[in-house]
C-alpha cells in the first residue's frame, strides 16, 4: 500500500464542515463516523479541493457559504451505512463504486451570510426523520417517491424558488470543473474517477491520521 495526501477542510468563512454521518440527523439515525473514530472531519482529494478554491470567490462575491454535508467516506463507515439502511439504490452497491470512498467526491448545499441555509426541493440525502425512521423499519416506499425531488427531473411549479437554487449550485459547482448527478442535486465529484482509486484510513486517538491507496 502506498500513502498518500488528503487535504483537510476546516471550517472557515465559505466553507462550513457539518458532516451529515457525524451526527445522528441522517437516514441512518446513527453517527456512523464518530463511531470509526473520523467524526466530523471533511477529507477531499488535493485536485477536489483546487476546485473548491476556484469556487471561493465565487461565494464570496454571492455572500454564500458552501456548507459541506458529506466528503471523504471511509470504507468502514461505508460498510457499516449498508448494514444499517440495505435499502437498493440509496447508497452505491460497494466501497468501489462509492466516489466517497475515493475522496473524489462531496454533498454539499448552500447558506446565506447569516448562515441559514438556502431552499431546495429537498433536504441533502433526502432526509427527514419520519423517512429515516420508516426507512431503518424497512418501510422504504414514502422515502422513494419523495426521493423524486432530489432529482434534476424534479419540476413541480410550486418548487420554482427551490429549483433555481438548486440549479445555481449546479451551475457553480460545474463552472469549477466538478460533475453532477442527476440524480441527487446536493452530490458533486471529480471527473476522470479512474485517477483516484480507493482510500484506506487510519484514524489515531490522538486525532492524526494517515490514508492509502
Ligand atoms: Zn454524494
Amino acid at each position: 500500500m502506498k500513502k498518500i495526501n488528503l487535504v483537510e477542510i476546516i471550517s472557515d468563512d465559505v466553507f462550513v464542515v457539518d458532516l451529515m454521518y457525524a451526527k445522528k440527523e441522517n437516514m441512518l439515525l446513527k453517527d456512523v463516523y464518530s463511531i470509526i473514530g473520523m467524526g466530523n472531519r471533511c477529507f477531499v482529494q488535493p485536485d477536489l479541493w483546487f476546485c473548491l478554491q476556484k469556487l471561493i470567490p465565487i461565494l464570496r462575491e454571492n455572500q454564500f457559504k458552501l456548507k459541506i454535508c458529506d466528503a471523504y467516506r471511509p470504507k468502514e463507515a461505508f460498510d457499516l451505512m449498508k448494514k444499517i439502511v440495505p435499502m437498493k439504490g440509496f447508497f452505491a452497491q460497494s466501497a468501489e463504486l462509492s466516489q466517497h470512498c475515493h475522496a473524489s467526491a462531496i454533498d454539499v448545499t448552500l447558506l446565506d451570510n447569516n448562515g441559514n441555509e438556502l431552499d431546495f426541493p429537498c433536504a441533502v440525502d433526502a432526509y427527514e426523520e419520519k423517512y429515516a425512521k420508516q426507512v431503518v423499519q424497512g418501510e422504504v416506499d414514502e422515502f422513494y417517491k419523495h426521493l423524486e425531488k432530489a432529482k434534476y427531473s424534479w419540476n413541480a411549479p410550486e418548487d420554482a424558488k427551490k429549483i433555481k437554487n438548486r440549479d445555481m449550485l449546479r451551475q457553480m459547482m460545474e463552472t469549477v470543473g466538478l460533475l453532477s448527478l442527476p440524480h441527487e442535486w446536493w452530490h458533486f465529484n471529480l471527473p476522470n474517477k479512474e485517477k483516484y482509486p480507493l482510500v484506506n484510513s487510519v484514524f489515531y486517538t490522538d486525532g492524526k491520521c494517515e490514508f492509502f491507496i
